[in-house]
């Protein structure tokens, strides 16, 4: 037998070239779509672009990944010779000359601990290497209190002309691991836009940041359900910003049924525990993975209060009883959310 369009009128064949072309045409543009993940940062890096071009589409990717490799060699705080290690072990005892890149991240860190009243501070490492999450190792009433004491964002001494950065106290340390991630997506979409590539999404671990479209749709971003990796607690269709989720799921041991993670309240040095998950929506990744770290120690009600008054941030909070809190901008989203919803549960008997 044969198919049916081959005895068919010609403007069915007509139809089937068409369909050819358009099929073909597809292609060459799926060619320009690549997506790529890889481990870096201690995390799980991954890239979505296009470009018409597939050469520069690669070269894109490659570029991406050698961005986070090259930030993860000098700001992780594991590797001994990075310059963020150098500066721990040098600036206890004098000035510690720093390239102008750490600087101003340190820097920027400083005006987070500003907004957000010492919620965000990179000092917290003061107390945050004691704890070894994957060994289940903390330290313990006294050795906390001791090393908090230490914590004060205040006490790091900035040289703005020699960009020269000493700790005023013996002891103090520094981890930019609240905002490095969000730095280095900003850097790695800045490099895309530079190639001309128009449409891509760049995501370090929770921190996101996107370009363009996605096919001419909106990028989809999930929000994970804190306490099931498996189930999503919202999806957001979400244009040309960046979006970072902190949650106490990332890194974490439990005894006694309580739950010791690595986002640590700087005035307790203990783990901040009102919420169990934050979302910040916002111009540019390095300020919403901040600030997600920020409304997480916040809690609940300074939390919202800080991004209400920020006009250009938006936030979802997971409270520890699951349940979900917009800030005011997002109010209208939920609100259509709840009337689909109860729309659905009126149809269905
Ligand atoms: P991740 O994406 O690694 O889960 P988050 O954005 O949720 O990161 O921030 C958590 C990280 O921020 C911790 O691993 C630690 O390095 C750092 N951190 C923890 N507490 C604070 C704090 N109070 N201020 C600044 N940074 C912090
Ligand atoms: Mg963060």
């Amino acid at each position: 037998m044969y198919p049916d369009y081959l005895h068919g009128p010609p403007a069915a064949l007509h139809t089937i070239k068409l369909l050819l072309i358009m099929m073909l045409f597809i292609q060459s543009a799926n060619a320009g779509w690549l997506n790529e993940d890889a481990d870096i940062m201690g995390t799980r890096i991954s890239v979505e672009l296009y470009h018409a071009n597939p050469d520069l589409a690669r070269r894109g990717i490659a570029t991406v990944f050698r961005e986070m490799r090259r930030i993860d060699a000098s700001m992780s705080p594991y590797i001994k010779s990075s310059e963020l290690a150098r500066l721990n072990a040098f600036a206890q005892q004098q000035p510690f000359a720093t390239s102008k890149e750490l600087f101003s991240l340190i820097r920027r860190s400083l005006d987070f601990s500003e907004l957000t009243d010492g919620a965000f501070d990179i000092t917290f490492a003061s107390v945050g290497f004691l704890y070894d999450y994957r060994n289940r190792t903390r330290p313990d009433k006294t050795q906390r209190e001791k090393a908090a004491a230490l914590i004060n964002y205040r006490e790091l001494m900035l040289n703005h002309h020699s960009t020269t950065i000493a700790f005023s106290k013996p002891g103090m340390r520094i981890d930019l691991g609240g905002i490095a991630k969000g730095y280095a997506v900003d850097r790695c979409i800045s490099l895309l836009q530079e190639l001309g590539i128009k449409q891509a999404l760049v995501t370090a671990g929770g921190d996101s940041r996107m370009i363009g479209d996605r096919w001419g749709r909106p990028w989809s971003i999930g929000i994970r359900d804190p306490r099931n990796e498996d189930k999503l607690a919202a999806v957001i269709p979400l244009l040309g910003v960046a979006v970072s989720t902190s949650g106490d799921y990332q890194r974490y041991f439990e005894e006694n049924g309580v739950r010791y993670h690595h986002i640590i309240d700087p005035g307790s040095g203990d783990s901040a525990r009102e919420l169990q998950s934050v979302t910040i929506i916002g111009p540019d990744a390095t300020t919403t993975d901040a600030l997600s770290t920020s409304v997480f120690v916040l809690g609940l009600e300074s939390g919202l209060e800080l991004i209400n008054r920020m006009s250009d941030i938006d936030a979802i909070l997971v409270d520890q009883t699951g349940q979900l809190h917009y800030s005011d901008n997002l109010q209208s989203v939920k609100k259509k959310d709840d009337d689909v919803k109860s729309s659905a549960a009126r149809r269905t008997p």
